[in-house]
């Protein structure tokens, strides 16, 4: 396939950005791959339990599995490499610029875009020549600033203390992050919303809804809506219960202390150990 022939399958599945890149600047790429196809869609944040991304990566995840399988029934063999590291293919790629919240931004998208790869068994130029990761922050502080639990420090990134590390992890939320979490199900987007290389994005208004009601615990069909929308890795039960159980007692939301008070003897102890502080911390308001 011709590299314009990629550009224009890749415009069709939604993307936005296509770059031919060096397997070389990345680690894990499978041997046999010549050239990767990195792939850019953008998406507008909202305000709601979940962030925007989680849902827009996961319809772009699928869009890129099509793309793979289009190529490969085009003669050009293709594979989806979701376990590869892109931010280190980022880092190189000059488009891209890395902020201290660790995230990458591409103008005009901000930090707002999803990021698929294909890996090509055939050798494509490469869209640009890797270099030195620049600096784009200077001496700005907004992210490190605003971020509710002290992730971001003079030093550098601490990723045990970023929200979105624990998040639907399966794994007890640390006792002093639990109150940043807030209603949050998953993901956090405060050093993004501060950040001034996001200025001028508007914010979408978010359609869908995600009562904390319908996940404690979440039944079969709650289930399978999440999985739709966040996919296997996410929409697993307990975790989806444990995460609904905090965001509940954040709230402090009396209504759902029926369901809370019943997952105190839930068989995961994760489910036990959030009900229980969700209902103390409802209880003692
Ligand atoms: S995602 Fe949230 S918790 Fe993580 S660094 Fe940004 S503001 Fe801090
Ligand atoms: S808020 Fe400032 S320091 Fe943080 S990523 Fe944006 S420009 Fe960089």
């Amino acid at each position: 396939m011709k590299p314009e022939d990629m550009l224009s399958a890749a415009m069709r599945f939604g993307f936005q950005k296509l770059y031919f890149c060096d397997p070389s600047t990345t680690a894990g790429v499978p041997s046999g791959i010549q050239s990767l196809v990195l792939l850019l869609k953008p998406y507008l944040p909202w305000d709601a339990e979940i962030d925007a991304f989680y849902i827009a990566d996961n319809v772009a995840y699928h869009d890129a599995k099509s793309m793979a399988a289009f190529f490969s029934a085009s003669r050009e063999p293709a594979v989806l490499l979701p376990q590869v590291n892109y931010k280190m293919i980022c880092s190189a790629l000059p488009p891209f610029r890395q902020g201290k919240n660790t995230l990458h931004y591409h103008h005009p998208f901000g930090s707002y875009f999803c990021l698929q790869l294909i890996g090509l068994y055939s050798a494509i130029p490469f869209s640009f020549k890797a270099v030195s990761p620049s600096d784009v922050c200077g001496n700005c502080t907004l992210c490190a600033d605003a971020c509710p639990t002290g992730a971001i420090e003079q030093t550098g990134f601490a990723r045990e203390r970023c929200l979105r590390n624990h998040m639907l992890s399966g794994r007890p939320i640390p006792l002093e992050m639990r109150n940043a979490m807030g209603g949050r199900l998953l993901g956090c987007d405060v050093c993004q919303r501060v950040c001034p290389l996001n200025r001028g994005i508007i914010p979408a208004q978010c359609s869908m809804a995600f009562p904390l009601s319908r996940l404690l615990p979440p039944d079969d069909h709650e289930l399978n809506r999440y999985t739709e929308l966040i996919g296997t890795n996410y929409a697993n039960a307990n975790r989806l219960c444990a995460q609904a159980a905090l965001a509940a007692g954040n709230r402090g939301d009396k209504s759902l202390l029926g369901p809370l008070k019943a997952l105190k003897t839930h068989a995961s102890e994760v489910i036990r150990t959030h009900a229980a502080w969700a209902v103390e911390r409802i209880t003692s308001e």
